[in-house]
């Protein structure tokens, strides 16, 4: 006399295995590996997203590039400080 599925499915049981947590991005692809771009120390706009807004080289981990990328992005950062594309440090 009683139809359909006997288990009450709840929208948050089905839901905890993938709980994310809040402030926490989405999963990070290295940017230079999905679009196959080119690192060049003169595109400073490029750079610029590389860097905090004080001048820092900012983390893979925190931008989401690979360590490969990152190591060609750091030193192309900091060939395109000393032409003066970059600050060194901003106030
Ligand atoms: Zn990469």
């Amino acid at each position: 006399m009683f139809k359909g599925k006997p288990k009450k499915n709840n929208k948050d049981a089905s839901r905890m295995k993938r709980m994310r947590r809040p402030g926490m991005s989405r999963r990070k692809v290295c940017k230079f590996c999905a679009d196959y771009l080119e690192i060049d120390f003169k595109d400073a706009n490029l750079l610029r997203n590389f860097v905090s807004d004080r001048g820092k080289i900012l983390a893979g981990r925190i931008t989401g590039v690979c360590s490969k990328h990152q190591r060609v992005l750091t030193s192309a950062i900091k060939r395109a400080r000393m032409i003066a594309l970059l600050p060194y440090l901003n106030y």
